[in-house]
């Protein structure tokens, strides 16, 4: 029971109850009648103000701050406060806040998580929780929709961080509520601690997680199967998207878990279909084939592996044979071009480990192999240098180049160099924001292939048709949507995805062909509404108020 004043007769919350739940909070956007009802006359100073005049006092202060990681803390502690205004500031100002509270800044953050810790959100489970998982995650006052779950060991480009890798749930979470209406009590990030071998983190006086190595084996596989079993158990049928779990554990998790329950990795699928959709661009410009392309991928990890499956898909679906189309896609990771005579290749590489000589570098490979497209996935900045982007120019009239790797200092090249570097004629898409570009005349706006345009309508799509698994067919739908929304006004300014804010409509769309994908798959547990597009908007949070 809560304390007078603080509790209505049927325990609803009353009073300071109210304005320290961010879930409930308006603040000053209280109308009197609410504050009569609600017990919070004199709690709040008498005048009211529209939830449009506290985003402006909101953005007034913090377009001040001229360090991004303050943005990031003054942007999270809005979220802690009152999330109503908090998502209708991100969902009026995405392009703005993105970059923000996801990538990059959200890796900074990450970084620092230790250093500007506030207050706790999300869950928080770690490997001393086993054989209680399911009573843990009963703390969770809400029934969760979708989890995304990381164990923070490869967070971003930045490698192993451990517990502070929880900024990633939060943040990505906030992007399938800002982006496609998710409701954020829906919405629960939780971070597994197994321990932390980076000893830089690990040993932070600030570090808020197990100080310990990371466990592994069997250990580990059983802690998550533990969670996955309670999270079923405690909120049945919940989503759950795995998030930057390193190599070795991320493509097992998809394995072990995507046929059993609702589930998916985004930097494996997501990063796919929104790559393939920049390549759908791309190709309604130069008006080639699918085909016809050969993708180098620099980088042979989630990203990479999980680009090239989706783009091989796609060519067998429009008739090519899978032989033939896995031998268009090539990689090239830390030890040079991925080849068969390689010896210890992990087990992700092999499908692309083709019969050929031994080479070296990126460089030579692109001469070797001349391929129409080369996309960078290896988190080493400043990989795509003047004379691989010249190269690539040489070699093709309109080269795409996807430089996607996050954050900012990771990414292969900047917008900049690739329209310079190739006379204007490169189709860039980036994984970091960039401006737009002026050159000879002719200003670029490049876009982002980032996997937000993807997994919130993938997320809201899952939950609305209550989909029982998440199959690669419908990353190629979620694919072929967004390729869809591009305009011709976009493609002519050098834009291959639409505008972030059309991201609504973009995440609707998308969740309307998620639906449609399970309804016709028989995976979906609930019966096919008249509209599915109707349906889906009318479940989308609105944080607006009048
Ligand atoms: P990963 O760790 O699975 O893969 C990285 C790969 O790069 C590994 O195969 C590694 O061997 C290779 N590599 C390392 N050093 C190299 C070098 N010097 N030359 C060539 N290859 C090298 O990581 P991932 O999930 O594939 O992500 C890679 C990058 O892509 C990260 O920066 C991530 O943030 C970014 N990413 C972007 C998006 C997006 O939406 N734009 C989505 C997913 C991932």
């Amino acid at each position: 029971m809560g304390k007078a004043g603080t509790s209505g007769a049927a325990g609803a919350p009353r009073g300071l109850n109210v304005l320290r739940d961010p879930v409930l909070n308006r603040g000053t956007a209280f109308t009197e009648a609410e504050r009569d009802a609600l017990g919070l006359t004199g709690l709040l100073p008498p005048r009211v103000h529209t939830q449009a005049e506290q985003a402006e006092r909101f953005l007034m202060t913090f377009r001040k701050l001229a360090d991004p990681l303050d943005k990031f803390i003054a942007l999270n502690a809005l979220h802690d406060r009152n999330e109503d205004l908090f998502f209708s500031i991100l969902v009026d100002h995405i392009d703005e806040m993105q970059p923000i509270v996801y990538t990059p800044i959200v890796g900074l953050a990450c970084q620092k998580f230790g250093q500007i810790f506030q207050r706790p959100r999300g869950m928080f489970i770690s490997i001393r929780d086993r054989g209680n998982i399911a009573k843990v995650l009963r703390n969770w006052p809400y029934q969760a929709g979708i989890i995304v779950v990381t164990d923070g060991e490869r967070i971003l480009g930045l490698g192993d961080l451990g517990a502070h890798g929880m900024g990633i749930p939060v943040g990505k979470l906030s992007l399938y509520t800002a982006c496609a209406g998710i409701h954020p009590t829906q919405c629960l990030p939780v971070t597994l601690d197994v321990g932390c071998n980076n000893d830089a983190v690990r040993n932070d006086p600030f570090y808020v997680g197990l100080r310990q190595k990371r466990v592994t084996g069997a250990e580990y596989d059983a802690f998550i199967e533990e969670f996955v079993t309670a999270a079923q158990e405690v909120f049945p049928g919940v989503v759950i998207q795995w998030e930057d779990f390193a190599n070795h554990n991320a493509f097992r998790l998809l394995e072990n878990y995507r046929d059993r329950v609702s589930s998916f990795n985004d930097d494996i699928q997501g990063t796919a279909a929104v790559a393939l959709a920049g390549i759908f661009s791309a190709l309604r410009v130069t008006g080639a084939k699918l085909t016809d392309q050969r993708v180098l991928f620099l980088g042979a990890g989630e990203a990479a592996t999980g680009i090239a499956d989706l783009v091989v898909s796609a060519m067998v679906a429009q008739g090519m044979a899978r032989e033939e189309a896995l031998r268009t896609c090539w990689l090239v990771d830390s030890q040079g071009l991925v080849v068969k005579s390689r010896q210890k290749l992990a087990h992700h590489k092999l499908t692309y480990a083709h019969d050929h000589p031994p080479v070296g570098d990126f460089l030579t490979a692109i001469r070797t192999l001349k391929p129409t497209a080369i996309i960078g996935v290896a988190a080493v900045g400043g990989t795509f240098t003047r004379e691989v982007l010249e190269e690539m120019a040489k070699l093709n009239e309109r080269p795409i180049v996807f430089a996607l790797s996050n954050p900012t200092s990771q990414a292969e090249c900047t917008a900049e160099e690739a329209y310079r570097w190739t006379g204007g004629r490169a189709l860039f898409a980036c994984g970091s924001p960039f401006d737009p570009v002026q050159l000879n005349g002719q200003t670029f706006v490049p876009r982002q292939g980032n996997n937000s345009y993807i997994f919130p309508g993938v997320g809201l799509g899952a939950i609305a048709a209550k989909a029982k698994v998440i199959s690669d067919d419908m990353f190629m739908k979620a694919a072929h949507t967004l390729a869809h929304l591009v305009t011709e006004s976009d493609l002519a300014q050098g834009s291959l995805y639409p505008a972030l804010p059309r991201i609504r409509e973009v995440s609707a769309q998308i969740a309307a062909a998620i639906a449609a994908a399970a309804h016709n798959t028989r995976s979906a547990g609930r019966a096919r509404p008249a509209d599915l597009l109707q349906d889906i908007e009318a479940q989308m949070y609105d944080p607006h108020q009048q």
